[in-house]
C-alpha cells in the first residue's frame, strides 16, 4: 500500500472499519504530508495539532466501541479560514481579524464534529473570499502543487491544495462566484457548489449572502457525496436554509448517462475560452455521447451579462456585510487616537487589503441614492434573466456542461495588477451562483503544460442527484483521479 495520505475518504473509511489502520494513523499521514508540502505551497494558515489529535483519539475510541457515525468518522478534513471554529483563530485571511477566536462553531463545523470528522486546521484564502488566485491573502499566497509558479485558483485555494496533495482527505470551501469550483479545476480535484439553501451559512463569514454557499473539495465524486451528506440539511440559524429533506445525492452514482439529455453551453465554448480547454471539453462531451447520453447544444443568452451583474451584486452585499468590522466588535483596532469615527476609519484602512477596499467602494457606490436603480437594480434584473435562461434550458435538458474555467492555472502575479482579467476567471461559474443552482467541477486531464483541466456539470436547483450521476460518469471516462494524486505528491515531495 502507498502512503495513507493518498487514499480517498471512502477507501480510508474501509481501512478504518477493517482495522487496517486508525484515525490517529490517518492524521499522522496528513501531518507528515503537510510537513513536506507546506514550505512550498502554504495551504494552511493554522494547523490545530492538539484538537485534531483529540478528535482522532475520540474517533478511534468510537470504532473500538462499535459506534459508527458514518463515512467521515475518523477522517481528517481541512476548513477554509472563513468558517468559525470555536477557540481556533479564524481570520478570513484579513489583518482586520488577526488573532480573532470565534466563540462558536459554524453549523458545518458542528456537523463535521458530530459525524466524527477530524478537523486538521484552517486554510488560506483570498481576503474575505474576494479573488480567484489566493494571492489576496494578508498572510501570503498559496501556490499550485502542479507548478509552484502558478496560482492554485481562489478564493478557496488553500482548501483545494490540501485535498490535492493529501495534507487533508477532503476540505470545505465557500463558493460565491466560483471559489470552490475554480480552484478545484486549477488543482485537479473535485469541487462542488450546492443548491443555495441546502448547506447552512451560519458561522460562515459573510461575503455576499445571497450567493455564498459552502461546498466540499474531494479527490473523488463519491467522496464529495459523502461530505455533502454530512454538511447539508435544514438549520434554523440560517434564515435562507431550505426547510425540507435534502435529496438523495448519491442515489444514481453508478447509473451511467444512458437516456440523459446533456446540453453543452454554447456561450462557454467560444470567445474568451482557451482553445485547448474547449477541445478537452468537447472531447469529454463526445465521450458522454458515446456512453449513451444525448448531447445537444444549449444556449444561455443572458450569461454574457452575468459577470457584470455579479460584480455589482456581490460588492453591494459585501459593502453591507463588512460594515461590522469597525474596530469595536472584532479583531484589529487602530492605535491612532481620535474620535470614534476616526478610529473606525483608521481601523478599516489598516485592516482591509486593496481588493476588499475596492469592493466596498464599488458596492457602496452601486447602492447609493441616485445610482441604486441604474446599478444594483439593473443587476438584479439581469440576475432574473440569467435564472430564466437556466429554467428554459432545463425545460429540455437534464444537465448543462461547460469548462469550469476559461484557462488552466495562470502564473503568480500574472493577473494581480489587472482586476478585470482576474474577474474573468469566474466567467463560467458565476451564472450558477446567480441562479442558486448546484454545479460541480471534475478534473478531466492535463493540458500541454501539465496543468489540470476542469469540467463543469450544472443542474437545476435540488438537482444534485443527476449532477453527481453525470459527474461520476465524467470521472470514470476521464480516469484522472489517481493520476492527480500521484502527480501532485511527487511534484512537491523532495
Ligand atoms: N472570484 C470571485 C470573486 O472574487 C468569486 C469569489 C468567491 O466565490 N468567493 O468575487
Amino acid at each position: 500500500m502507498g502512503d495513507l495520505a493518498d487514499l480517498t475518504i471512502l477507501d480510508a473509511g474501509d481501512g478504518l472499519r477493517a482495522g487496517d489502520f486508525s484515525s490517529a494513523d490517518l492524521l499522522e499521514a496528513v501531518t507528515r504530508r503537510a510537513a513536506v508540502t507546506e514550505a512550498h505551497l502554504h495551504a494552511y494558515l493554522t494547523l490545530d495539532h492538539e484538537g485534531a489529535a483529540q478528535a482522532a483519539e475520540a474517533a478511534d475510541a468510537s470504532f473500538a466501541k462499535g459506534e459508527d457515525r458514518g463515512l467521515l468518522q475518523g477522517i481528517p478534513i481541512a476548513l477554509k479560514d472563513n468558517m468559525c471554529t470555536r477557540g481556533i483563530e479564524t481570520t478570513a485571511s484579513s489583518r482586520i481579524l488577526d488573532g480573532w477566536k470565534p466563540p462558536y462553531d459554524a453549523t458545518v463545523v458542528t456537523r463535521l464534529r458530530e459525524a466524527g470528522a477530524v478537523i486538521t486546521g484552517k486554510t488560506n484564502l483570498d481576503e474575505f473570499a474576494m479573488g480567484s488566485s489566493t494571492e489576496n491573502s494578508a498572510y501570503g499566497p498559496t501556490r499550485n502543487p502542479w507548478n509552484t509558479d502558478k496560482v492554485p485558483g481562489g478564493s478557496s485555494g488553500g482548501s483545494a491544495v490540501t485535498t490535492a496533495v493529501g495534507s487533508a482527505f477532503g476540505s470545505l470551501g465557500s463558493d460565491t462566484g466560483g471559489s470552490v469550483r475554480q480552484p478545484a479545476a486549477l488543482t485537479g480535484v473535485v469541487g462542488m457548489k450546492p443548491t443555495y439553501g441546502i448547506v447552512s451559512r451560519y458561522g460562515l463569514i459573510a461575503f455576499a449572502s445571497s450567493l455564498d454557499q459552502i461546498g466540499p473539495f474531494s479527490r473523488s465524486v463519491a467522496d464529495s457525496v459523502a461530505m455533502l451528506d454530512v454538511i447539508s440539511g435544514f438549520d434554523p440559524r440560517d434564515a435562507t436554509s431550505i426547510n425540507a429533506p435534502v435529496p438523495n445525492f448519491g442515489g444514481s452514482l453508478d447509473r451511467g448517462v444512458a437516456g440523459l439529455k446533456i446540453g453543452v453551453v454554447t456561450e462557454f465554448m467560444g470567445e474568451g475560452i482557451d482553445p485547448h480547454v474547449i477541445t478537452a471539453t468537447r472531447a469529454m462531451a463526445d465521450r458522454l455521447a458515446g456512453a449513451g447520453a444525448e448531447v445537444v447544444e444549449a444556449t444561455l443568452p443572458s450569461v454574457e451579462y452575468a459577470l457584470s451583474a455579479y460584480y455589482l451584486i456581490a460588492p453591494a452585499e459585501c459593502s453591507s456585510n463588512l460594515a461590522r468590522f469597525d474596530g469595536i466588535r472584532f479583531g484589529h483596532r487602530t492605535q491612532v487616537e481620535g474620535t470614534t469615527e476616526e478610529m473606525m476609519a483608521h481601523t478599516r484602512a489598516e485592516g482591509f487589503g486593496p481588493e476588499v477596499i475596492r469592493r466596498i467602494l464599488l458596492g457602496t457606490y452601486a447602492l447609493s441614492a441616485g445610482y441604486y436603480d441604474a446599478f444594483y437594480g439593473q443587476a438584479q434584473k439581469v440576475r432574473t434573466l440569467v435564472r430564466n435562461d437556466f429554467t428554459a434550458a432545463y425545460g429540455h435538458v437534464d444537465v448543462l456542461i461547460s469548462p469550469t474555467t476559461p484557462t488552466t492555472a495562470f502564473s503568480v502575479g500574472e493577473k494581480a495588477a489587472d482586476p478585470i482579467a482576474m474577474y474573468y476567471s469566474d466567467l463560467c461559474t458565476i451564472p450558477s451562483n446567480l441562479a442558486g443552482d448546484p454545479a460541480i467541477s471534475v478534473p478531466i486531464g492535463l493540458d500541454d503544460a501539465g496543468l489540470p483541466v476542469g469540467f463543469q456539470v450544472m443542474a437545476p436547483s435540488l438537482g444534485e442527484e443527476v449532477m453527481y450521476q453525470v459527474a461520476a460518469e465524467v470521472e470514470r471516462l476521464a480516469g484522472f483521479t489517481e493520476r492527480a494524486l500521484l502527480a501532485t505528491s511527487t511534484v512537491v515531495a523532495p
